[in-house]
Formats: C-alpha cells, sequence, structure tokens
C-alpha cells in the first residue's frame, strides 16, 4: 500500500481557464505567467499545455527561462524581476527572454553592454504599489534613453496594481490615471510604446487595463483574485486537487481533546477521521478548527492542530465513514481559496509551496 496523498492537476480545466481569460480580452496577448513552478503546478508539464494557445510566458527569473527552454517552447519569456547580473544579458539575448528593466542598475549594466542584436525589454514603472519599477517622474527620460540604445529592440512599458482585487476600486483608479498620464507624455513626444498593465484581477474586472499584453498567472490555474463573488471568475476551475483518504476512525467521549496541545474538545461525544495530509504535504499548519474538508464529497470540519503527515476531521454529522474513504483537502469542489481564509493566508500561497513529496498526476 502507497501512501494515498496525491495532487491532481487537470488540463481540461487549464485549457477552459486559458479560453475564459482570452476572451475577456481578445485583441490582447496572452503572457500566460508561469513564475515558481507554474505557481506550484509544475511548470515542465503545464508550459507545453500551455504553448498551443498563448503568446508569451513569464517568469521570474532566467532560470525559471531556461526551464521554460528546455521544454521546448519557442516563444518569448519575459523576466519579471529582470537581469540580476550582466552576464544574463547575452544569455537573455541568446534565448529570446524579454526582461523586465526596473531599477538604474540594470539600466546601466544594460547600455553598457556589448551586443549587437535587438533585445527587446519591458519598462516598468512604479505608479503606486513601490515594489518595483522607476519613478513616475523619471520614465518619459529612461524611456528615451532606452529607445536610443543601438541595440534595444521593442520596449514594452509596463505596471502593475497593488488591490486590482480590492471591491474598492480608488487605489486601481488611481494607478491607472498616473499610467495613463504617462503613456499621453510619451505620445506627445512622439512614441508609442505597447502597454501591459493587467495580472488576472484587472483581466476580470478592469477592462480599462487591457492593453496589447495581459499577463493572467492565478486565473489560468482556477482561483479567483477576489474575495467576492465575480461572475467571469465563476467561469474558472481550479485545476490543482490535494486528496488524500482516512487512515484511522475512533469514537471519542464529550470532553476528550484531539491532537497536539490539546486545542480541540468534543462537546458531545464525536466521531473523528483521521486523514493521511499534513504541513509536511504542504498543507497548512495554520489552518484552523473549522477548516472545511471533503470527505466522501461531503463537507466536515478540521479539529485539533495539523500535524506533519495528519490532521484530525469531526465526521459525526456526515453519516458513515470507514477507513480508505477518500478525502479532497482542496479542489474544484473546495476552494484552495477558501481553506486559505481560514489559515490566515491567499490561494496563491498554498498552491505555490507543496513539496515534491506530494506525488502528481496530470488528467
Ligand atoms: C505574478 C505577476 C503577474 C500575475 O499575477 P496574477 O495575480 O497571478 O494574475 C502579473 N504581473 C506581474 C508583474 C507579476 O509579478
Amino acid at each position: 500500500m502507497t501512501r494515498p496523498t496525491h495532487l491532481t492537476i487537470d488540463t481540461q480545466a487549464l485549457k477552459n481557464n486559458l479560453r475564459v481569460a482570452r476572451a475577456l480580452a481578445p485583441a490582447s496577448a496572452v503572457v500566460a505567467v508561469v513564475k515558481a513552478d507554474a505557481y506550484g503546478h509544475g511548470a515542465q508539464a503545464l508550459v507545453p499545455i500551455l504553448d498551443a494557445d498563448v503568446d508569451m510566458f513569464a517568469v521570474s527569473c532566467c532560470e525559471e527561462a531556461l526551464g521554460v527552454r528546455r521544454s521546448g517552447i519557442t516563444k518569448p519569456v519575459v523576466l519579471l524581476e529582470g537581469c540580476f547580473e550582466p552576464t544574463e544579458w547575452q544569455l537573455a539575448i541568446d534565448n529570446q527572454f524579454e526582461p523586465v528593466i526596473h531599477n538604474h542598475n540594470q539600466l546601466d549594466t544594460l547600455r553598457q553592454a556589448e551586443h549587437c542584436s535587438a533585445l527587446n525589454v519591458w519598462l516598468k514603472i512604479d505608479t503606486g504599489m513601490h515594489r518595483l519599477g522607476f519613478d513616475m517622474d523619471e520614465a518619459v527620460e529612461v524611456y528615451q534613453q532606452l529607445d536610443a540604445l543601438p541595440h534595444i529592440g521593442n520596449i514594452i512599458l509596463m505596471t502593475h496594481f497593488a488591490s486590482a482585487d480590492d471591491a474598492d476600486p480608488s487605489f486601481t483608479h488611481m494607478q491607472l490615471a498616473r499610467f495613463e498620464q504617462i503613456v499621453q507624455d510619451l505620445l506627445e513626444r512622439g512614441q508609442e510604446p505597447a502597454l501591459s498593465m493587467a495580472n488576472s484581477a484587472c483581466l476580470l474586472n478592469w477592462p480599462a487595463t487591457h492593453k496589447q499584453f495581459n499577463r493572467p498567472g492565478l486565473m489560468l490555474y482556477g482561483l479567483s483574485p477576489f474575495e467576492f463573488s465575480h461572475p467571469e471568475a465563476r467561469q474558472l476551475t481550479p485545476i490543482m486537487t490535494l486528496s488524500s483518504q482516512v487512515i484511522a476512525i475512533r469514537e471519542i467521549a464529550a470532553g476528550e481533546a484531539v491532537g497536539y496541545g490539546n486545542t480541540w474538545r468534543a462537546q458531545r461525544p464525536s466521531v473523528i477521521a483521521t486523514i493521511a495530509v499534513g504541513y509536511g504535504d504542504g498543507y497548512p499548519r495554520s489552518a484552523r478548527s473549522g477548516t472545511p474538508v471533503l470527505i466522501n464529497g461531503q463537507r466536515a470540519s478540521l479539529v485539533g492542530r495539523v500535524s506533519m503527515d495528519m490532521i484530525t476531521v469531526d465526521v459525526t454529522d456526515i453519516g458513515r465513514v470507514n477507513i480508505g474513504d477518500p478525502c479532497i483537502l482542496w479542489g474544484a469542489d473546495l476552494s484552495a481559496n477558501e481553506v486559505a481564509s481560514w489559515a490566515g493566508t491567499i490561494g496563491y500561497e498554498l498552491i505555490t509551496r507543496l513539496p515534491p513529496r506530494v506525488p502528481r498526476t496530470l488528467v
């Protein structure tokens, strides 16, 4: 018998989610964001599937981009954090990577780089998130400096939004207005760069941010970026299912505690199922008692602390449960976002940090 803890990746759902992304902005190119091993799903497997219907890929760094190339992909790959050291410029040119230029160090080393063939670059402007990008007041000047370099091909002007997933639109309106102002300033100087703003939340909820290149990540994997219900986000299907099985069942008396630290105590005679999944499998230790778990397709509640390899679930109210019964920790019928909300985090983090210990199957 092998341990039943398992990840299933639904490639049909992936294609569906990509179709949703395309339909939202049919005139835009889709830059599929596959950083962090395709948000933990396994880039090597997913990238070739996405390749048929996307225009470009985006990753964090050269190492990840080389991984995309090793999958046989020839489309451009954007480096979202750009080059970390001068030697990477040549690597980028040789492999058709398109680095983001977001600071003066990168600009200086790029200026001194001695290469003859053209490099497409993404110029990132900080419109309010204050993480990466040139200040707004230097945007036009930096753009013109880049444009004057003989070895620069296309320049794509980009920015990133801090709270496009927020129900309150005011900050996104402000960032959008700031970006549009820079575009206007460039236009007045006869420059008309291609633009890129939208992540998943923008693609779903902010048509004004749809430009030549959109950059969906999370939505391709089927999770909504929103905490509120959103009509288009409801068309997405989570492509990852984390599943396991019941490996023990016991009846305990009222007043008995369950798990490390006795953090949960039965208020009534209770049936407790032990499931073979824990924080060693990427299930968050911070998940609180009450976190939903699907057993035989029915919702039950996590009780007590999450162990390294196991969790305990109160199954008193869901009928007969047997050893070997199937459990789903998250998937199509129980969103990783919902589980995350019980663990003080977001779905992005849960899906991205599954350890290699958990075997994967593509269906
Ligand atoms: C990660 C990332 C994205 C994708 O964001 P999602 O919220 O996953 O759609 C887009 N743009 C940049 C710059 C990113 O770093």
